[in-house]
């Protein structure tokens, strides 16, 4: 799938002598910070839309996230290697198109784009390798015929489930060693989030569906694993697979998707590689409106494009969400860019009084901001922290000497203050 135009990231020079960290990271799996150390290169994943109801303030939120994850490991020097999946053909896109007589293809392509453009106007970094799930029916057929060859995956009339307890005894991989909960959770979530517990036939109820047969008025595509349509978890761990390979650097997305979705697309991985599918498993917190977690369901949705078009500068939508540290659940209140506008004016004030002769001191107070910005950014991306020492920083009217704020503002928190917009 075509990207979206990718921000310019300056580079912002290091002291001589700094050291280059790497960022320490939330794991959901250990419960730990640990350092989302990359091998030569930083390989990403965080799961994409489905295209209905794009972009809202909870996705603009995962998406920021762990763009910032990016651009700290780009300003420690390393190369970024990042992937995402469309999820463009699923029960909810199919539901919504037939509620709305809308052709599946024709929402998905006008959501996708509507996507991509929010993405752009936000700045965030697009994925090197953007790929929707009906690219890629061919592969997730044959990954779904391997694990029945290997005995981890069985039939159930023309559907196919990936078999749990097999999948356990033959590749490294425990339920629940990624979402730490209990069976009665997972058995209520897999239930509440596209699972069918309470299908007959099946060998556990957890088992998730791999390969959907056709049905009457569904989409379906021939495969080595029969006719039908990919599940969703096998959709990301075969991209992952594909682009990154196995055992990669960070797998991220919003903490809704921790079960059944990631832990089982680990499984998947683990079963059709022999490896775990990545060392750091990341997940963003939810945004709430109306004093509801945001949500199609719900109905209380804040777009993205919605905000655009009441002229919000999407600098002060950006700054509005790196407010909130990544991991929190947090309300979104219509103040929120006001806010936001105050801070945005208060930084491009502050760096356009230009000293007129250098000052050694006003540039180690620069020098001394940047590094404090690293320092947060490096905490498990800590944000709001970055942002409250800018603002301190601004407080202090200071004469700027050097470029060197305006840059780092720019690459690691996303925002040019030259520009008009
Ligand atoms: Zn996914």
């Amino acid at each position: 799938m075509r990207v979206w135009n990718a921000p310019e990231v300056p580079a912002v020079p290091r002291p001589d002598g700094t050291a280059v960290d790497v960022p320490l990271l939330y794991d959901t799996a250990s419960g730990q910070l640990v350092e989302a150390r990359p091998d030569d290169v930083a390989r990403l994943y965080v799961c994409g839309i489905t295209p209905y109801d794009a972009t809202h303030l909870g996705h603009a939120a995962t998406y920021l996230a762990f763009d910032t994850l990016q651009r700290v490991w780009r300003d420690a020097g390393y190369r970024v290697h990042y992937a995402q999946n469309i999820t463009d053909v699923d029960d909810p896109l199919l539901e919504r198109a037939a509620q709305t007589g809308v052709d599946w293809r024709a929402l998905a392509d006008e959501q996708i784009d509507l996507f991509r453009r929010d993405m752009e106007a936000l700045r965030i970094l697009p994925p090197d390798d953007y790929v929707a799930v009906t690219e890629v029916i061919e592969q997730i057929g044959r990954a779904t015929s391997i694990l029945l060859d290997r005995g981890m995956a069985y039939r159930l009339g023309d559907d196919v489930y990936f078999d749990i307890q097999a999948a356990q005894d033959a590749a490294p991989w425990v339920l629940g060693e990624e979402s730490g909960l209990d069976r009665a959770t997972m058995l209520a979530l897999s239930a509440e989030r596209g699972g069918d517990p309470d299908r007959a036939g099946k060998r556990d109820p957890l088992d998730p569906l791999l390969w959907r047969g056709p049905r009457p008025g569904e989409p379906s595509w021939p495969s080595e694993a029969g006719e039908g349509r990919p599940g969703w978890h096998i959709e990301c761990s075969v991209i992952a697979l594909m682009h990154l390979g196995r055992d990669f650097t960070v797998q991220g997305g919003g903490s809704d998707l921790v079960f059944p979705h990631h832990e089982l697309s680990a499984g998947h991985a683990a079963a059709l590689s022999g490896h775990p599918l990545a060392r750091v498993y990341s997940h963003a917190g939810m945004v709430a409106y109306d004093g509801k977690k945001m949500s199609k369901s719900l109905g209380n949705l804040v777009l993205v494009s919605g905000l655009r078009e009441q002229g919000a500068d999407p600098r002060t939508i950006r700054l509005a969400l790196l407010a909130h540290h990544y991991r929190s659940d947090w309300e979104w209140f219509d103040s929120a860019l006001d806010e936001a506008r105050l801070r945005l004016t208060a930084w491009q004030s502050a760096i356009s009084r230009r000293a007129d002769e250098v000052d050694a001191e006003a540039a180690l107070e620069e020098a001394a901001l940047v590094a404090r910005i690293r320092a947060a950014l490096r905490n498990d991306l800590d944000t709001p922290s970055a942002l409250r020492a800018v603002d301190q920083w601004a407080a202090t009217r200071p004469a700027v000497v050097t470029d060197l704020v305006p840059r780092a503002i720019d690459a690691l928190l996303g925002i040019p203050l030259a520009t008009a917009r």
